[in-house]
């Protein structure tokens, strides 16, 4: 008889020994890190990356002849072929690197969008972007005349997609539009997004920050025109992100800082620009950040990804049937497509204080408004709490952390 097939384990124990920080204290409790979406803890070979580079490499990439400068570049390099096949980009040509996913929006904002969007063309987004992925559209507006739509969310925090649909016309030039919500943790369907985007003629923008610690990503599949995300959304440093674009756009697209690096030749009367992708990376880059980005994705490539999201899963499901025990505990953003992130607020209380009182028992989590204020406004609170999850979290940090909110909502009664 057939044995059912039993799915890999998922050996979180052994995973989280290579985070540090995970096994420190914090106010003299065990850590519980729990949140994730703002930052990720980085693994010991990311560290290691970072100190070799550091002791062994150091030099300035793409200008010295010697020894160093050239090792400091042949991995600066290679890296960035690393995130070409992390995304599934067709060329290292493709992959502009930036300080995050923020500058990404900005470049494509600045150089794209002051090009070749002219006054009264239509900019999308959804009403449950970041920040990042709002405001260098109104600037756009702004300074160039065109027009921002916000296609609304649904009271689960769901794209409305018949909103959307209907607002996507031959005006709409750009979509930008975020794969996950960091403030509800919403997945929006953006291949679908990108089909209908295309079929009246418009580009798209993806903002991966928040998608590509939970699952691949396939640039190619999807067929979105530019994709964006942090490094330190992903396991790796601060200071380094990357704009994936199709080469066509990049090379039609002017750059948007001048400086070093991103030029061929230089007179007073005139200036050549570099060859893609140095052309839109003026000045000395986080080399170090890079390598660093690098040694993250190779630790994820030797994970089971999607053991990972089905172990993440199983942690958001948990936490969910736990926050339901809580009087007066409101769950913010109920989407049917979520990846691990637990938005709440409880009737009565400040969301700032039990953010305190949970630090105080060596819960990390956010308060606030998530750099999503729109999505405040859409749910009326002024913030929530948020416990954002990884794959090295444990059902154990869940019950830890209901501990410490028991705790907390009963010095707050
Ligand atoms: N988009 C989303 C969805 C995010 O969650 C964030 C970070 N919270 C950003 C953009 C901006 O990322 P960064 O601050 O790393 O540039």
């Amino acid at each position: 008889m057939n044995q059912p097939v039993q799915p890999p384990v998922f050996e979180v124990g052994r995973i989280r020994a290579d985070f540090p920080l995970l096994g420190t204290t914090v106010n003299g409790k065990p850590l519980v890190y729990l949140d994730n979406a703002a930052t990720t803890q980085k693994p010991r070979a990311v560290i290691a990356a970072l100190v070799r580079y550091y002791e062994t490499i150091n030099a300035n990439v793409h200008r010295g002849v010697h020894t160093l400068s050239q090792r400091a570049t042949d991995e600066f390099e290679d890296a960035r072929e690393t995130v070409r096949g992390f995304l599934n980009a067709a060329s290292p040509r493709e992959i502009v690197f930036t300080r995050g996913a923020t500058e990404a929006i900005n470049l494509v904002a600045q150089s794209y969008g002051r090009t070749f969007l002219r006054a009264g063309d239509e900019v999308l987004i959804g009403e449950a972007e970041h920040h990042a992925n709002i405001v260098p559209w109104q600037q756009l507006r702004d300074s160039h005349g065109t027009v921002l739509q916000v296609a609304p969310i649904n009271d689960a925090g769901e794209l409305d997609l018949a909103a959307f649909t209907k607002l996507l016309s031959p005006r709409t030039k750009l979509v930008a539009i975020g794969q996950v919500s960091n403030a509800l943790g919403t997945v929006n369907p953006v291949a679908e997004i990108i089909r209908m985007a295309h079929a009246q003629g418009a580009r798209v923008l993806v903002d991966g920050a928040q998608s590509v610690g939970h699952g691949p990503v396939d640039v190619a599949a999807l067929d979105c025109d530019f994709f964006v995300f942090s490094g330190h959304k992903v396991f790796a440093p601060t200071g380094i992100g990357v704009l994936y674009a199709k080469a066509e756009l990049l090379e039609a697209m002017p750059p948007w800082q001048g400086g070093g690096d991103m030029i061929r030749t230089v007179t007073f009367e005139h200036t050549q620009w570099n060859d893609l992708p140095w052309k839109f990376e003026a000045g000395t880059p986080d080399i170090a950040g890079g390598i660093g980005l690098k040694a993250a994705l190779d630790y994820l490539a030797g994970l089971d990804f999607t053991a990972a999201a089905r172990h993440e899963h199983d942690l958001l499901h948990y936490a969910t049937t736990r926050a339901a025990e809580i009087a007066g505990l409101r769950i913010i953003g109920t989407a049917k497509d979520k990846v691990a992130v637990l938005s709440f607020v409880v009737a009565g209380v400040n969301a700032q204080d039990l953010g305190v009182l949970l630090d105080s028992q060596g819960v990390a989590i956010r308060t606030g408004h998530h750099c999503a204020m729109p999505v405040m406004t859409h749910f009326g609170v002024a913030g929530t709490a948020r416990a954002s999850f990884a794959f090295y979290n444990t059902r154990e940090d869940v019950d830890r952390f209901f501990a410490a909110l028991a705790k907390a909502l009963e010095i707050l009664a």
